[in-house]
């Protein structure tokens, strides 16, 4: 249950040199990595982006993103990513096509091990973002891909007409249960508060919505069906009591982790495991920087990402220089 994200640049990106050192490698391509990848090339750095998947990150899976500035109507996140991943693919962006392992740093050199190959740079950008917070109840992981789903843009047209779940009250969630008004009969988001997390002005055209309705201060606790998902059960957190909810597919939008656990050893993280940086964005090891929402940050946008790859590779590039 799945369409095709960003279409590919009609640019090939380059080969990597795997036995070079690299002034810079980017991990993560996303737009943080992106970004510092477009500003370490007109720099001049001898720059290698590694990604272990598509290159786009979440803003890949956004249908409309309407905060980006100067897209008045809103821009496509596809296309938005697609536009990017032209600019680097034109100015000869090596990309890696592997998941990094871990690094590590001596003598002033990183090295990375990413799958099967191995990777040296003077300085890197750790851009790897964060992957979707999963609720762990019971059904999620069975019911996946049969009615279960992280992905509204991928999977919202399976559900024409059809009743759906959406758990959240963040931005993320709203934005998709607004999305998926144009396809299902009913949107019922679950929230565990009373108040949503998300942005007033789409908090309140969810809340002006015709087809979308609310189960405040609720959590979803189980999740059953046969082939595919039939029952939620819904627990109201105010007075203990469950609810059977007939449904037809469930959208869980609760927040996302950062794949920081290959860095641990050369960064500080926060609390929730966020890279911590300086206004540079340096991290507690020299020439290693941290960009976008892998970083210990007021506000995840694609906007605060795209603004960080660039600060990033200005710090690496001038690194490089006194380096
Ligand atoms: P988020 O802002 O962290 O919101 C997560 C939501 O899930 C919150 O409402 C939270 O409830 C709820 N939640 C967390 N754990 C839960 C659990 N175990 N059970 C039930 N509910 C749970 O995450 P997001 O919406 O995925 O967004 C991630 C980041 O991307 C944010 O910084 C967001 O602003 C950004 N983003 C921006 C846009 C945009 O501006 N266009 C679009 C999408 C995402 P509480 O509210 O009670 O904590």
């Amino acid at each position: 249950m799945s369409v095709a994200l960003a279409a590919k640049p009609k640019l090939k990106p380059l080969a990597v040199n795997r036995k070079k050192t690299h002034d810079l490698v980017i991990i993560g391509g996303g737009p943080a990595g992106l970004t510092a990848a477009l500003y370490a090339l007109r720099a001049g750095l001898d720059t290698v982006l590694v990604e272990k998947m598509v290159v786009g990150g979440l803003a890949s899976t956004t249908f409309l993103v309407e905060n980006y500035p100067g897209f008045p109507e809103g821009i496509a996140g596809p296309t938005l990513v697609r536009h990017l991943e032209e600019q680097v693919t034109k100015l000869g962006l090596q990309i890696s096509w592997s998941e990094v392992k871990n690094l590590k740093h001596k003598n002033s050199s990183f090295t990375l091990q990413a799958d099967d190959r191995q990777l040296t740079a003077r300085a890197v950008i750790i851009a790897a973002g964060t992957e979707i917070a999963k609720l762990g109840i019971p059904g999620e992981e069975e019911f996946r891909g049969k009615g279960v789903s992280y992905c509204a843009t991928c999977d919202g047209p399976f559900y024409k007409d059809k009743s759906i779940l959406v758990i959240g009250g963040g931005n993320a969630a709203v934005e998709e249960a607004l999305y998926l008004t144009r396809y299902a009969g009913k949107v019922t988001i679950v929230h565990r508060r009373d108040q949503l997390r998300a942005d007033k002005i789409i908090a309140d055209r969810a809340k002006s919505h015709p087809k979308i309705y609310f189960h405040w201060h609720s959590v979803l606790e189980r999740i059953s069906g046969g082939r595919t998902v039939q029952l939620a059960v819904i627990k109201d957190l105010q007075t203990g009591k469950t609810l059977n909810v007939p449904v037809d597919g469930i959208f869980i939008y609760v927040g996302n982790k950062p794949n920081s656990a290959p860095y641990r050893s050369l960064v500080k993280l926060d609390e929730h495991d966020f890279i911590l940086t300086n206004d540079r964005l340096e991290t507690t090891t020299p020439g290693l920087f941290a960009a976008g929402d892998i970083r210990s940050k007021q506000l995840r946008q694609i906007v605060t990402a795209a603004a960080d790859g660039a600060i990033a590779a200005d710090s690496a590039r001038r690194f490089l220089e006194q380096a």
